[in-house]
């Protein structure tokens, strides 16, 4: 269930300072209760502070309470998760760091009740009334007009089409947590294999036509952050400084990366949904750990194949969203059997087999990957109807990719971005 995070901001308002001040006390005092106590249920807190909550502030709605406390149980299991997390990485933690203690509440936020949230939507404008006090006659009106990506969701919301979850509620913002149902997948009418190389996706559709996408951009991009790593890292002996100017390109290169992989999954999604199809793609497991302490060729490989694997996840969420099977197989030897014959092959770019075929090696792993998925048809829950996929799609991404030019999307070659672009047209 793919959830979408509504963000509005607005400006200071006299009355939530006011209940957030009140808020922000007792979501204090319920974490320094819950640490003290060790524990951690909302439920145990609140039966426990409930009475002082009600006497410190009285005029303010019941809610309040139970919220900020869900609040201050939400910040211990994130507090506490970060510590399990460093407690996991070694003893990286220095002595005497306060800050590892306690959490720190930075920003002062709470959840909303729903009973204290209205909402209203009129076409052009959101308007939420919050309740602060206990039978409020003058509840907090805020009016938002949604931006134009956003306006999407609002109008699947007032529809109904989507469950909504607790807003949160800060000095200036208002998150609203929508949560979408994914559609169940269609049957497939046919198997689309795709085969991951460094440098394209070959596809190949079993009613019928193969291509190749191009997907250089990305070990370009790699071997791009790469260098500037070790331009940046040169003459530097200490570990704190090069370990940063890692983290920056490696945070670069993903940002980069990512927005590739979006537009390749939506246009294989695209594809599958054309022609009802089920997306086969390999299952490639266990990579990350393998990457230590290989030479550095390889681990631009593996890399790059790990970034391979975070686009397997991409797709499959999105497939989810809108309802394409997709089935996983075992990669072993699909580059090196012969799809017509079972023969085992060998050469490096050529395929020649002795029954006549010959292909190139990419071309035939994508058909070897479409037949494995084959073996695993009929597949299991696939209740949901082509049209509905497509009908979401369509309404998605028509008004995404910008006023129903979805098509354009995907007909026109893979976007590449800044600086590697021009990079790429130099070579090309
Ligand atoms: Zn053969």
């Amino acid at each position: 269930m793919p959830t979408v995070a509504l963000r509005f901001t607005f400006k200071p308002n006299e009355k939530i300072n006011h209940l957030l001040d009140a808020c922000g006390q007792m979501t204090q005092q319920a974490v320094k209760w819950a640490l003290d106590n060790r524990k951690t249920s909302t439920h145990t807190i609140v039966k426990a502070l409930y009475p002082t909550f009600r006497e410190q502030f009285p005029k303010l709605h019941s809610c309040w309470a139970q919220k900020a406390t869900r609040t201050a149980a939400a910040i211990v299991h994130a507090f506490q998760r970060r510590q399990r997390k460093r407690r996991r990485k070694g003893e990286g933690e220095k002595e005497g760091d306060k800050g590892s203690e306690r959490p720190r509440i930075k920003k002062v936020w709470v959840y909303v009740d729903k009973s204290t949230f209205r909402w209203e939507w009129d076409g052009e404008y959101l308007t939420v009334r919050i309740r602060v006090l206990a039978r409020d006659k003058a509840p907090v009106v805020l009016r938002f007009r949604p931006h134009h990506k956003y306006r999407r969701y609002v109008e699947a919301w007032a529809r109904g089409e989507c469950d909504w979850g607790e807003p949160t509620l800060s000095r200036s913002r208002l998150i609203i947590p929508l949560k979408f149902p994914d559609l169940s997948p269609y049957a497939p009418r046919t198997l689309i294999g795709v085969d991951s190389n460094e440098r394209s996706l070959d596809v190949f559709i079993e009613a019928g036509g193969e291509c190749k996408l191009d997907t250089a951009y990305v070990p370009l991009v790699n071997a791009e952050h790469d260098k500037r790593i070790q331009r940046g890292c040169r003459g530097k002996h200490n570990p704190k400084a090069k370990a940063k100017i890692q983290r920056k390109h490696g945070a670069l290169r993903r940002q980069k990366t990512e927005a590739f992989w979006h537009a390749v999954a939506l246009r294989l999604i695209w594809m599958a949904l054309s022609c009802g199809g089920a997306l086969v793609v390999e299952d490639l497991k266990g990579l990350k750990g393998r990457i230590r302490g290989k030479p550095k060729r390889m681990r631009r490989r593996l890399l790059n194949q790990w970034s391979i694997r975070r686009f397997l996840r991409l797709l499959k969420d999105k497939a989810e969203v809108y309802g394409v099977p997709m089935i996983e197989v075992n990669p072993a030897y699909t580059s090196q059997t012969c799809p017509v014959c079972g023969e085992s092959l060998r050469g490096r770019e050529e395929l020649v087999c002795r029954c006549g075929l010959r292909m190139n090696r990419h071309a035939v792993a994508a058909r070897n990957i479409a037949r494995r998925g084959k073996k695993q048809l009929p597949l299991e829950g696939t209740k949901g109807s082509l049209g509905e996929s497509r009908k979401l799609f369509v309404r998605r991404q028509s008004l995404s990719a910008g006023r129903g030019s979805w098509v354009l999307l995907v007909a026109l070659p893979l976007p590449l971005f800044g600086a590697v672009r021009r990079e790429a047209q130099a070579t090309a």
